[in-house]
Order: C-alpha cells, then structure tokens, then sequence
C-alpha cells in the first residue's frame, strides 16, 4: 500500500518531490520517463502529475499515476481541477484513480480552459466553485490524504492579502493535510504567508514549490501562468547572460541552479516543511540543485 503525504510529512521532514505534466505526444512520453526514472534515484517522498485543461491530457494524468503507483518505487500524487466538471465525473476521476492505488490527491479549482489563465472563471453548472467544495468532496468518498494550492504572492484573483489567507485557512479547514505553494522567487514571501497562516491558528503543513529556470524566455511564461511578478534584479540578470551561443544558454542555466539552490537553502534553513521541484518534465536542473544542497547537508 503506498503511503501517503500526510504519514511522509510525519515521519521525516523536509520532503523531497517532484511535479510532472501528462505527455502530449511519444516523444513527451519519452522525455517524462526518462525524467521520472533518472529522479527515483534520489527516491524523492513523492512526485505529483498536473492535471490538464481537458480530453487526451486528463486520461494522462491518471495513466501516469497508474504506472508510477504499480511500476516504479515512487509514491504518487495527481493534481485534481473542478474545471468543466460535474460533480458525477469528479467522483468518477476520483474513483478511477483510488482504484490504481492513488491515495493522495491535490485539490484545485483550476484555472478556466485557454491561454490566458486570468480568464473570467465559469463554474459547470452541475460542478464546484471552490477548491474547499473539492476538498470536502474528496475527503467524502475515502481515506484520502488531501493537498491544496498556497500562493505566497496572494492567488492573483484575492483583493488583499487577508482574503487570501482567510480562504486559504477555509479550504485547510474543509479537510487538506498539506499545502503546495505556486512557485515563487523570494523567500520573504513564503515567510510572511507562512506567518499569517500560523497566526490563524493552522498548522497545515505548506510545502514550498520551486521551479529552476532553464532558460531566460521561461520568465515570460512564469509570469503569464503565475499572475505573479518576477524578481526584477533576478530578470537583469537573466537577460544580460541570455543569447544564441551555447556558452550563454549554459551560462543561464547555471544561474538558474545557483538561484534556485540559494532559495531552497534559506527555505530550509528556515525548517520549510518540504520542497516540491517544477521539473518540467526534465531531470538535469533539479538533479543539479538537489546535489547542491546534499553538498552542504542541508538535505535529507
Ligand atoms: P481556490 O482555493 O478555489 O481559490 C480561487 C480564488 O477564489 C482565490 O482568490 C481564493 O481566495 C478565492 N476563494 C476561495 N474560496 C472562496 C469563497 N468561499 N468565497 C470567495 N472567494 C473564495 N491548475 C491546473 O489546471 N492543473 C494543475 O494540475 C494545477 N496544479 C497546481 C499546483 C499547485 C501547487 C498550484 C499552486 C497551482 C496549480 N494549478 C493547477 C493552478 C490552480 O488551479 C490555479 O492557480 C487556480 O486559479 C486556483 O486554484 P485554487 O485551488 O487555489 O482555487
């Protein structure tokens, strides 16, 4: 029976894992389980599949989780989104997935179907508005160990900062276990959501989400899918190293590992609960800043 994130949480601290997306295509297939099969070796505490905005990508999630759950040692957990769902086909997932030996999912509401993620969001009309409904929905249908997102920098559609807690600790309150952060850049973001969390008195677990950048055009799209701002000094210098040569993609990337290990060294100093690595389904950059942290001891 493969454990769940709230028994890992309990048992040993920092976790370790890693997020995947669903290929699209053979050739992502590849990428994806040549990422998955070098990064088992550092056995992470679990590794996480998204769940898409729709059709052959969903069916990935759950084939994905399946093959994780019988094939390798790795304990999974798959990202749920209430988007253009009912309630009957949420439950319908759900049960598929409780039946491949999934035990930990990851709550969300989801981002409304298209390129621009800050669409207006339109609940299906037999379906849910809110994460927390998803949660409750869930933890209704078995022992599942329930996750939900946390976003440092506040979700892009709260109107302060005390809203967003408040929601945060309401859908905590409907039943998750643990949170996972939207990546971010600076550690005093974490910090001070972290604190205003506690200072409501719960003590949900909330796992930082960290993505190394690989390349300057990411920075972009960070920016687009997040809602939320880059660093600027973080930006200058990304772009004064970013080019065409070999010698300044590696330059890049270099910076990125650097950034991303600085990060993940002063969360954990800090007694961050875990870290969840953005892979994108490719292995070498989280490999780089996990190897720099075991270098110093400052892993598991
Ligand atoms: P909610 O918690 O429902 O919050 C959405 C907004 O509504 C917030 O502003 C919140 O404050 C507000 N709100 C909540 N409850 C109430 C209420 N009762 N009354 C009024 N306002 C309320 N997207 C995908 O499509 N697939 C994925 O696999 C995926 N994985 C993700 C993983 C992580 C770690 C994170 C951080 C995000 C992920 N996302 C994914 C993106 C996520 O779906 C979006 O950010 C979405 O916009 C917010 O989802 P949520 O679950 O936080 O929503």
């Amino acid at each position: 029976m493969t454990r769940t994130v709230r028994e890992l949480l309990a048992e040993s601290r920092p976790t370790w894992s890693f997020e995947f997306f669903p290929p699209k295509n053979p050739e992502g297939a590849t990428q994806l389980w040549t990422a998955l099969r070098e990064l088992e070796r550092l056995h992470p505490s679990f590794v996480s599949v998204t769940y898409g905005a729709g059709g052959s990508t969903r069916e990935g999630t759950v084939s994905v989780t399946e093959r994780i759950a019988t094939e390798t040692t790795m304990t999974p957990l798959a990202h749920l989104t209430a988007v253009d769902h009912s309630v009957a086909e949420l439950r319908n997932v759900v049960s598929r997935l409780a039946a491949v030996g999934v035990r930990n999912l990851l709550a969300l509401r989801g981002d409304p179907p298209g390129a621009d993620p800050q669409a207006e969001w339109v609940a299906h009309p037999e379906g849910l508005t809110y994460a927390a409904e998803l949660v409750e929905l869930i933890r209704s249908m078995g022992d599942f160990s329930v996750g939900v997102a946390a976003f440092p920098e506040r979700h892009p559609r709260s109107p302060d900062f005390e809203t967003d807690v408040e929601m945060f600790v309401r859908k905590c309150r409907a039943g998750a276990d643990f949170a996972i952060t939207q990546m971010f850049f600076r550690p005093e973001d974490y910090l001070r959501m972290r604190d205003r969390v506690a200072a409501t008195g719960c003590e949900v677990p909330i796992i930082a989400g960290v993505m190394p950048v690989t390349n300057a055009r990411q920075i972009t799209r960070i920016v687009q899918l997040s809602g939320q701002a880059f660093p600027e000094h973080l930006a200058d210098r990304f772009a004064e190293l970013d080019g065409d040569t070999p010698e300044a993609r590696a330059a890049v990337r270099a910076y990125g590992v650097e950034v991303a290990t600085e990060l993940c060294r002063t969360l954990l100093d800090e007694g961050v609960p875990g870290i969840h690595f953005i892979t994108m389904n490719r292995s070498t950059a989280t490999r780089e800043v996990h190897a720099n942290l075991v270098a110093v001891g400052t892993s598991h």
